[in-house]
């Protein structure tokens, strides 16, 4: 099983990193992917062009095995529809079953995506939720809180899993850089290291 995590990561933190690593070993994934998004449908545009969102990418997780940042959204032009990209994933890798994981806010919105029926037909869905959080309202027929039930089918079925709970937010750590101040300890060394050097995110 493979987890796909979208996002801006504009930049990406621990936040992303933490709770994508309880997952990969809370249900034992080969490999989770991280797939920035190019032009996001439902918010205004990264701060950063998709080249250095990716190298921050690149220098916070690129010594972890279990991580693979997948490109496929910032080559494609036009919206980044989730649905797209977990087609392309299917046609490439048609055996292996794909979980996506979304944060409690975003399933939220998960019935608004573009057809998300047809999502549920590619993809296990797995949201990440705070310890004690009530189940999500959506699809209750779906919902299973086995994660053995995830490998008896190759999609469709929703999985609530309680992940390590960090307040830390891009937005946060962008208004600190634009501020002057360190985001330091919110994301890995080596991204900080790079956005200090090219002088991302700053005032001016
Ligand atoms: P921004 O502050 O710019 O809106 P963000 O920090 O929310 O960005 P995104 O790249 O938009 O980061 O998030 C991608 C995915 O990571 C989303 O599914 C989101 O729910 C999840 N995520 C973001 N921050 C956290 C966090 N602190 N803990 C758990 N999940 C997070």
């Amino acid at each position: 099983m493979i987890g796909v995590l979208g996002g801006t990561f504009d930049p990406v933190h621990y936040g992303h990193l933490r709770t994508a690593l309880d997952v990969q070993q809370l249900l034992g994934l080969e490999q989770v992917r991280l797939i920035p998004l190019r032009d996001p449908p439902h918010r205004p545009q990264p701060a950063l062009a998709p080249a250095d969102r990716l190298a921050l990418l690149h220098a916070a997780v690129d010594d972890n095995p279990r991580f693979r940042i997948d490109p496929r959204e910032l080559e494609r032009s036009g919206k980044s529809y989730t649905l797209d990209t977990l087609q392309s994933l299917r046609a490439e890798q048609p055996h292996t079953t794909f979980c996506l994981l979304l944060g409690g806010d975003a399933f939220h919105g998960f019935p608004h995506w573009h057809r998300p029926d047809d999502i549920l037909e590619l993809a296990h869905l797995v949201v990440m939720q705070r310890p004690g959080e009530p189940d999500p309202q959506h699809y209750p027929d779906r919902i299973t809180h086995d994660p053995a039930a995830l490998k008896r089918q190759t999609a469709g079925l929703i999985l609530p899993l309680p992940v390590t709970q960090l307040e830390i937010s891009a937005t946060r750590i962008r208004e600190l850089l634009r501020q002057g101040h360190s985001p330091r300890y919110l994301l890995p060394d080596a991204a900080l290291e790079l956005i200090q050097q090219r002088r991302y995110y700053q005032a001016g």
